[in-house]
């Protein structure tokens, strides 16, 4: 799966929710995909789980952490959803807090014992998902030019990451994969 297809993937998505606000409203966008959004109590170095069944899917994210911690957990286990839900089996994703550098552990299964994507690569696409969905393209953009930007302003990063409601971080990750 190419980062571009992802990205559409993310896109076409909001398209359909149909909103224009800021920051995307993550756990809407989960529902109307019609899946569970509920806070969990997760063990500590857990941040979300992700549970496909035939009768539904649920994603559990961890009450204890941040805002906008929970806000890219919901997005990432999203991804997974969108992204790794090609089979009608049950699923389960089980992502710990180090996700995002890929210490994470993914329980999976498959009923026809298929050779499945890495579960590297498969955190790798559900965090490009979380991004790019959390932190829209075109607003970025339209953002950068309505401010005086440069990538070393950390205020300026800052100020789009609370647009956003995503850690600095993130937004600081999104700006250098978009140049
Ligand atoms: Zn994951």
């Amino acid at each position: 799966m190419t980062v571009k297809s992802i990205h559409k993937a993310a896109n076409d998505l909001l398209e359909q929710f149909g909103s224009d606000q800021l920051p995307v409203r993550i756990e809407d966008v989960a529902r109307f995909k019609g899946i569970n959004v509920v806070p969990f109590p997760l063990e500590n170095d857990v941040s979300g789980i992700l549970v496909i069944e035939p009768g539904g899917a649920t994603i559990g994210y961890n009450q204890e952490e941040s805002r906008v911690r929970r806000r890219f957990t919901v997005a990432h286990e999203l991804g997974h959803f969108m992204l790794h839900n090609t089979q009608n089996d049950r699923k389960v994703f089980v992502d710990n807090t180090f996700k995002v550098s890929n210490e994470f552990k993914v329980l999976f299964r498959s009923k026809h014992g298929q050779e499945e994507p890495t579960t590297a690569r498969m955190e790798f696409e559900a965090n490009t998902f979380a991004a790019a969905i959390l932190m829209p393209e075109k607003y970025v953009f339209q953002l950068i030019n309505e401010i005086e930007f440069d990538l070393g302003d950390e205020a300026a990063v800052k100020e789009l990451s609370r647009r956003f409601d995503v850690s600095s971080t993130a937004m600081y990750y999104r700006l250098l994969n978009l140049r």
